[in-house]
């Protein structure tokens, strides 16, 4: 087996993995493994922005406010301070690594987007922050002689010593031998969510959860799996991913109507089309499965749209809609994992030398349920935390009897693209928007029955059924509704929950 020794692994090129790349680039040598292209992944697809307080009228603890709240009392507030304080410089940070913030006379341009109180959204070419802001990063990191990126390589598992500590990762890549790439101080999981478990999704097809499984067999702890952000203006057209019309047009007073032309929102929340994701993703299923269709109204943005949202804008016209005046077509599409792998505020896991950052992580920052824009920045909040810590570890020598056997990878792409079908449709239909205790031990047993099927050598799959199997489980354990969480049968919020974790 082929060997290859550096000072640090970073697995994933989203906002996450390159931020750290480029914090640690000064401590060692630093090499990024990536399962396709450099610019394959949500970060890129990012559209809305990046939240921060800069704004006259905000503040961190304004920020802090809507992040808790809209957490539902899950959040860890330690974490959450961090990421608020921190988040203006990591914005400065941002600029001085190239990206170049939308502005309007003089000052940053600031949108405004759900359950947010004040307009603190940083944006990128309109609607093309994440295309923005991972270019330049990317920038970045092609000039540092300290960073070698692998392309079209896919970790498989990590590599972990006698002792239990992290010491590297396994690779497959095509035409290439499986691969273990040394870490001489340490490995980070940058690998992003898992939003292709799902059959409607807004997520890049590189997103299938590899890093939750991957960490979970090495005997990481993971949590607050069960809560899943659906966002609710996917544009409702068949395809993968689905295309997102971000938060942000509404953000701008479009408005969701149903198919009798009724704005809906003002009887499911005060805040009506600006309420929490998870209260409008709920309010579009109701409507729609009494069989009425759903549209955003964008029509009185007028010509603006296409100004504000030149990304959104080309997207519906391709598919012959034009919002200047034409309603969009809208349903809610998985999006997001607020759970994930548990680290501490230095992103650092229950593995030593095993670090995690970016939506794999749980940071305690998203609670049970993610404000719009705290994402990217908790990736790149986080990023600096994880460089700090791991820079100042000392090198490890290797396990000598580490000895790695795989089965080879043949795939028949048929095979594989049917059975991630089956388990997509499993997960929208028995842990998706709503769920109940029976649906979700049916799941269980269908998910059992497919696991049993799919041999060994399709990692891919593999992945996405053992992640697909800890949301199920953490579904079924939390008997309540909150957030990203909502089960029909116990679908009050009760506080006593407020304190519980299923830790996995
Ligand atoms: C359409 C869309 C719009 C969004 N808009 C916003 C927004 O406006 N603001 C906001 O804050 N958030 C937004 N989000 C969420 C946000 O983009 C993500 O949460 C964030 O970018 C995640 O960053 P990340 O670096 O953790 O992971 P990602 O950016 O998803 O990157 C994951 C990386 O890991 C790699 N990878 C995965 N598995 C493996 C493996 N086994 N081996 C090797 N490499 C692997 C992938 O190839 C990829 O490079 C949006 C998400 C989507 C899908």
């Amino acid at each position: 087996m082929r060997r290859v020794e550096t000072d640090f692994v970073v697995v994933g090129s989203g906002i996450a993995g390159l931020m750290t790349a480029l914090y640690l680039r000064n401590a060692g040598q630093v090499t990024i493994l990536t399962k396709a292209q450099q610019e394959e992944s949500n970060s890129f697809r990012a559209q809305g922005g990046i939240a921060a307080a800069i704004g006259k009228d905000d503040s961190p603890s304004l920020h802090r406010e809507d992040t808790l709240r809209t957490g539902v009392e899950l959040c860890d507030w330690v974490s959450v301070d961090l990421m608020v304080e921190m988040a203006p410089k990591t914005i400065e940070q941002l600029v001085e690594w190239g990206t170049r913030f939308d502005q309007e006379n003089g000052h940053y341009a600031l949108g405004r987007e759900g359950s947010h109180s004040v307009s603190r959204i940083l944006h990128v070419g309109g609607d093309a922050t994440g295309a923005g802001i991972t270019s330049s990063l990317l920038r970045q990191a092609r000039q540092s002689e300290q960073i070698e990126i692998e392309t079209h390589t896919m970790v498989i598992d990590l590599l972990v010593s006698s002792q239990g500590i992290c010491q590297g990762v396994v690779t497959v890549a095509a035409a290439q031998p499986p691969t273990l790439y040394l870490a001489r101080k340490g490995v980070v999981l940058a690998t992003g969510g898992c939003g292709q478990l799902y059959l409607y999704t807004t997520n890049d097809l590189v997103v299938t959860g590899d890093g939750f499984a991957i960490a979970k067999r090495a005997g990481a702890k993971l949590s607050d799996m069960e809560f899943i952000q659906f966002h609710p203006t996917a544009l409702a057209v068949d395809q993968n991913p689905m295309f997102l019309i971000s938060e942000a047009v509404r953000g701008e007073g479009a408005i969701l109507r149903n198919s009798t032309g009724e704005a809906f929102m003002s009887q499911y929340h005060e805040w009506k089309d600006l309420a929490p994701r998870d209260i409008v993703s709920r309010a579009i299923y109701h409507e729609m499965s009494q069989g009425r269709k759903v549209y955003l109204d964008a029509t009185i943005l007028g010509t603006r749209f296409a100004d504000r949202f030149p990304k959104i804008y080309r997207g519906c016209l391709q598919h012959g809609i034009d919002p200047t005046k034409d309603w969009i077509p809208v349903t809610p599409a998985a999006h997001f994992i607020m759970g994930g792998i548990q680290t501490d505020l230095d992103g650092q896991t229950t593995i030593p030398r095993l670090f995690a950052c970016g939506e794999v992580a749980r940071t305690g920052v998203h609670g049970a349920n993610r404000l719009a824009s705290n994402s990217l920045l908790e990736g790149a909040v986080f990023a600096q935390r994880v460089a700090e810590k791991l820079s100042t570890l000392e090198p490890q020598s290797f396990d000598p009897v580490m000895k790695v056997t795989y089965p080879d990878m043949c795939i028949d792409k048929q095979r594989e693209a049917e059975w991630k079908r089956r388990l997509r449709q499993m997960m929208w239909e028995h842990a998706g928007i709503i769920r109940t205790s029976s649906g979700l031990i049916e799941g269980i047993e269908r998910l059992m029955e497919l696991r049993r099927e799919v041999p060994e050598s399709y990692f891919e799959v593999q992945n996405m059924l053992l992640t697909a199997q800890i949301i199920m489980e953490s579904a079924l354990w939390r008997q309540e509704s909150r957030g990203g969480h909502y089960r029909f049968d116990y679908p009050e919020t009760i506080p006593e929950w407020s304190t519980k974790h299923y830790e996995i």
